[in-house]
């Protein structure tokens, strides 16, 4: 690259950091790109979220505004990839959606709008008939929509990412300072680290929701080798009296075998949309196996496996979905838990400047880190262009 070719490094390499320097690097091609990240594809840890998701596409947002934007443009997206590039593990697929509460009352509903945002978008909401709907619960609708299989979509990136020319760096950063001086002649940087957004030094985000929480997750932070006693410690300075966690909500995980006949179609239930004692079936079509969750808060866990609470998931995910077979039937490939890397006030899309530095902030995506993805990146892109410091 030459003397003048403009440098941009991006701090990450989950689905946000990788999405976004594909959406940077497709934006000015005659850039260089460098992602710059301590856990990369293939690793496994809970500090890195991207890899334990379902995941699908089901919005959660009902701002009315720029999260539902986002949502929109990455489902244009998913429909594009799942057509021309299938490899990349996007793949249309129907999804049964059940709510146990009233419609008002199960967070679907936009603001001001009060309708399903998304409705025209998929191609249309279909109601549930009463007579199948399972007992307790209150409606449902089946929508068409992507099944995402991360064990191929985050890999796939990877490699469009490094088609695109862009540099994949291993390295940790304590201090976002420290980033500015290996990158002396950077024009802007991304922080895209997710949970590292908690413990970065100059970032440093401590925008926790002061919410009562069970003393397992937190006992569950303090045992995280990134950031889990700094988190501990801030939250205890500033809510000495109040239980609080930004790290909302983890969720547990099984993935099952492939039943003898494929499933097609996802399923979920829920009290609301976002809740912490969800149910779902994502098949990860066709022989990859089929995710089963959910999450929840209470009970005792840390961040090891909890057993008994696996077998919970699997009697609800059967009860829900018989295609499936019987509980004790289900030959468990393994169990896994996430964090999703959540945020008061929601996701953090924003320019700031350290100096004269520019840091655009891509992180909090919580549980729309891969539905959200392509309309973060162009977000987050757009920051650097309305800057003059092109
Ligand atoms: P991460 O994937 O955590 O990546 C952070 C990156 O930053 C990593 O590369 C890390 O190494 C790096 N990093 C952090 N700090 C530093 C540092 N100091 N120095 C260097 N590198 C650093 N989303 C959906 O859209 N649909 C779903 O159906 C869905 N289901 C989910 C189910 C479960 C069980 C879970 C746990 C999550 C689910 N999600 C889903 C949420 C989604 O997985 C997350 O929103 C998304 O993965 C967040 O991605 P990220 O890139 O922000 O963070």
């Amino acid at each position: 690259m030459g003397i003048d070719t403009p440098l941009y490094v991006i701090l990450g390499a989950g689905v946000v950091g990788l999405t976004t320097a594909l959406e940077l690097k497709t934006r000015f091609p005659a850039s260089e790109v460098i992602v710059v990240a301590k856990h990369l594809p293939g690793d496994r840890s809970v500090e890195y979220t991207s890899p334990w998701a379902g995941a699908n596409w089901l919005s959660m947002a009902t701002d009315n505004g720029v999260q539902e934007e986002w949502d929109a443009v990455t489902f244009k997206k998913f429909e594009r990839l799942s057509r021309q590039s299938p490899e990349c593990g996007i793949r249309r697929m129907d999804i049964r959606a059940i709510f146990d509460s009233p419609i008002e009352n199960a967070g679907i509903l936009s603001q001001g709008t009060g309708k399903i945002w998304y409705e025209k978008l998929v191609g249309g909401l279909c109601e549930v008939p009463t007579h199948e709907l399972p007992q307790g619960s209150n409606f449902g609708y089946d929508l068409s929509t992507f099944m995402i299989n991360v064990q191929s979509y985050l890999p796939w990136l990877q490699v469009q990412v490094l088609k695109a020319g862009i540099d994949l760096r291993r390295a940790k950063f304590d201090d976002i300072n420290r980033l500015f001086e290996s990158f002396p002649t950077a024009k802007a940087f991304f922080n895209c680290t997710g949970l590292g957004s908690y413990s970065l030094k100059g970032v440093e985000d401590h925008n926790v929701y002061p919410t009562k929480v069970h003393h397992q997750l937190l006992s569950l932070l303090s045992h995280m080798t990134l950031g889990g006693p700094t988190i501990l410690y801030y939250y205890r300075r500033l809510y000495p009296e109040t239980d609080t966690y930004v790290f909302d909500i983890q969720g547990q995980i099984l993935l099952v075998e492939t039943p003898s006949k494929p499933l097609e179609k996802m399923y979920f239930r829920s009290p609301k949309r976002v809740a912490s004692d969800t149910t779902y079936v994502f098949p990860r079509f066709p022989h990859g196996g089929v995710v089963l969750g959910g999450c929840r808060l209470d009970g005792v866990w840390d961040g090891n496996i909890d057993l008994d609470f696996a077998e919970d998931i699997k009697r609800r995910c059967c009860a829900l979905c018989p295609d499936l077979g019987k509980p004790e039937d289900l030959k468990v490939l393994y169990h896994a838990v996430g964090l999703r890397p959540s945020r008061k006030g929601g996701p953090r899309i924003e320019k700031q400047f350290y100096g004269n530095r520019m840091v655009v902030h891509n992180y909090g995506a919580a549980g729309a880190g891969y539905q959200a993805s392509w309309g973060m990146a162009k977000y987050a892109v757009d920051l650097i262009i309305q800057t003059s410091h092109l």
